[in-house]
């Protein structure tokens, strides 16, 4: 039987596992976390679960809807109260038409990866960093920061963000131009950072929208989002607030500790929403996803000349949509190839 090794076990790294079901293949997903599911990420605490990541899958009418369906409906939420805008004065607006439908689970974003896994025969050593890849006659190898190796496997799907993925080219033994062929166009892949700032409150929120997004570009926070909006998120008469700080200032506050990045936050939460109870969260938590959103997709040639030596790659930056979506997307893509 072929042998496969996937580096991540996001979105892309648990579709690509999902399409080889039933296929011929032995399947090794090797994820450096404690969990699955990457940026599409849930934390829970005090009775509250909370997607502080990507918020939500939204995968309009194609495959991913219906295997978001395939993977069960029990514990599917769909978010039901409308994105409205701000700008760089504060004005809120109601926004654009509903664009189709925001789903999570009851118990977090973080389902679709668990569920994706559970319906493989996949092998998934979680807390596992690969640290370094080699070509041998009989095909790859991997070497985690222990420094345990893996393999041979006859092929290797590398789904990190494009930023690790390219350190992880970098250390790999293949003397062969099509390696640094795919490192360099890979590290060339644009990258904006994001702060994510969750402030939770023991009191309700009452609001018409789930989401605020900012539309000028022009302020510190650049979305804004009520998880009391899903069910099974935050406990009756409580809110958590979700916010994501605008990529300039996440850019140059990057380093700031998380204490302070929290305090700008939680102000600008409260001017925003013309709230002063909001100044007080009761308790908060803080996330910088430095490679958050890329901003364009790898180009094609280099990525397909890899690929005829068993070496692939899959991910939101394959795509070119910083999307959960277009991950899952991709890992399919990526599974069909290799079936
Ligand atoms: C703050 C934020 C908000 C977002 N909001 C949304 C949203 O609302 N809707 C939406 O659709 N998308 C959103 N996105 C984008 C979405 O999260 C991503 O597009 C998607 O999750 C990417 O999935 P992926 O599998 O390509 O990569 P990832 O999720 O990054 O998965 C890669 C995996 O590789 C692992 N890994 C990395 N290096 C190694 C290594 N050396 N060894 C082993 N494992 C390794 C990582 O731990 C990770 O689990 C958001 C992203 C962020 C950061």
């Amino acid at each position: 039987m072929d042998s496969l090794a996937i580096v991540g076990a996001g979105a892309a790294g648990a579709a690509a596992a999902y399409g080889l079901r039933g296929a011929d293949r032995d399947v090794t997903v090797f994820e450096k976390s404690r969990g699955v599911c990457g940026r599409a990420a849930t934390r829970r605490r005090g009775g509250c679960h909370y997607d502080y990541g990507a918020n939500y899958v939204k995968p309009g009418d194609g495959p991913v809807a219906d295997l978001v369906r395939e993977l069960g409906e029990d514990g599917l939420v769909e978010i039901d109260e409308p994105v409205w805008t701000f700008d760089g004065a504060g004005e809120i607006a109601p926004g654009r038409e509903n664009e189709g439908a925001k789903w999570t689970w009851e118990t977090g974003l973080t389902q679709l990866a668990k569920r994706l896994f559970a319906r493989t025969d996949a092998t998934v050593r979680k807390e596992t960093r690969v640290d370094s890849l080699a070509r041998t006659p009989d095909g790859w190898t991997l070497t985690d920061t222990d420094a345990r190796r893996f393999g041979e496997f006859d092929d290797v799907l590398l789904t990190p963000p494009a930023p690790q993925t390219a350190e992880l080219l970098a250390a790999t033994d293949w003397a062969d131009e099509r390696r640094e062929a795919l490192q360099s166009a890979v590290a060339g892949v644009p990258y904006r950072s994001i702060v994510t700032a969750v402030l939770h409150y023991p009191f309700e929120l009452d609001r018409e929208w789930y989401g605020l997004v900012n539309v000028d570009d022009d302020h510190d926070v650049g979305w804004l989002s009520r998880e009391a909006c899903k069910d099974g998120h935050v406990p009756d008469g409580e809110e958590l607030l979700v916010v994501q700080m605008a990529p300039d200032w996440s850019q140059e506050q990057y380093d700031t500790p998380a204490s302070e990045q929290t305090a700008v936050a939680t102000n600008r939460a409260a001017d925003l929403l013309d709230d002063d109870r909001l100044r007080d969260p009761d308790w908060t938590d803080t996330q910088g996803w430095r490679y958050a959103l890329p901003d364009e997709a790898v180009p094609a040639s280099p990525v397909e000349a890899a690929r005829e030596a068993g070496l692939h790659v899959a991910g939101d930056w394959v795509a070119g949509q910083a999307r959960v979506h277009a991950a899952v997307e991709s890992g399919l893509a990526a599974a069909d190839r290799l079936r």
